[in-house]
């Protein structure tokens, strides 16, 4: 699967918000927020997730899925460190 560019990241981000995405995609936007300088520059990456986590807070799957992915993301940032 190829990676995602930057103006595919911006579009997908608000489908993000909706958790609109397949967990696949999810994945895919995750790795280029935490490794995109451009990206991470332009979206509180925490503040969009915890919009997802609150929007989604009656629907247990969407919830699971947006914490974990923000703990994938977090392991990867750590991981540069
Ligand atoms: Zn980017």
């Amino acid at each position: 699967m190829k990676p995602l560019d930057c103006d595919e990241v911006k579009r997908n981000v608000h489908e993000y918000l909706h958790s609109e995405l397949h967990e696949q995609d999810l994945d895919l936007v995750t790795a280029h927020l935490a490794n995109c300088d451009s990206c991470e520059g332009h979206y509180d990456i925490e503040i969009v997730f915890n919009q997802v986590i609150q929007r989604s807070c009656d629907e247990a799957p969407a919830a699971e899925l947006a914490e974990r992915v923000l703990s994938k993301l977090r392991e990867i940032q750590d991981h540069e460190d």
